[in-house]
């Protein structure tokens, strides 16, 4: 990357908002800093920055209201800061196209960690790499740089899940939905059991593209199973 990849934060809380830009101007990101949720939209249409950070509660417009407006033209990282870890599921369900989810009080060198990945994901997906995996919907294989790997339907199912969006977190509860045809109630922690034996699976296969995205549920994306550490 040549020039410095620019930040945009949203937030309305002084202190939170200079933490979070002092981390990021130390990791070499250009930051610039709103306190107010009005004319965020505009700001963004015009200045193009490769990542924001948007707090949910905010005076003027809120954090959805911008989430919802700059989806209409663009697709830069957004990650929305909550101040309750409940209020994730309720983001999750209204499928705002966010592509992380940050909830208060936070570590600032993690916030930092999630901007990198975000962006790293962005870049990845610009140069559009080649799909590492494909889903064989008759067999219930899925293929890893063509070798073949069989799965259980479950796993299948769930992993055809979230490799179906890229990038997009889903709940352990939506994809409880995607887990039996006859919907039967499961745990969550049934969730997490299929999702390990998957993981330990394509591992095995030398790929590793399910995130756990702690507090909130897992994803799909390409870049993990090649990405070093951070
Ligand atoms: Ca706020």
């Amino acid at each position: 990357m040549t020039a410095a990849a620019h930040i945009l934060v949203v937030e309305d809380e002084p202190k939170i908002a200079a933490l979070l830009h002092d981390y990021l101007v130390a990791s070499a990101y250009r930051v610039t800093v709103r306190e107010t949720g009005s004319g965020a939209v505009e700001w963004i249409r015009d200045n193009a920055p490769d990542a924001v950070l948007l707090d949910l509660m905010l005076p003027g417009e809120d954090g959805l209201a911008i989430c919802r407006g700059v989806r209409t033209f663009s697709q830069v990282p957004l990650l929305m800061v909550t101040a309750r870890v409940e209020e994730i599921d309720r983001l999750l369900g209204l499928e705002l196209g966010a592509d992380d989810y940050i909830c208060k009080p936070f570590s600032p060198r993690e916030v930092v960690a999630r901007v990198r990945a975000v962006l790293r994901r962005a870049s990845a997906a610009a140069s559009d790499a080649p799909a590492p995996i494909e889903l064989d919907e008759v067999r219930f294989e899925v293929r890893v740089q063509g070798r073949a790997l069989a799965l259980t339907p479950v796993e299948f199912r769930l992993l055809r899940k979230l490799a179906a969006q890229p990038g997009r977190v889903f709940s352990r509860g939506q994809l409880i939905d995607a887990l039996y045809e006859d919907h039967r109630v499961v745990s969550d922690r049934t969730v997490d059991s299929h999702i390990k034996n998957l993981r330990r699976k394509l591992v095995a296969m030398g790929v590793d593209p399910i995130a756990s995205v702690y507090g909130v549920g897992y994803r799909f994306e390409w870049q993990a199973a090649e990405s070093e550490a951070p």
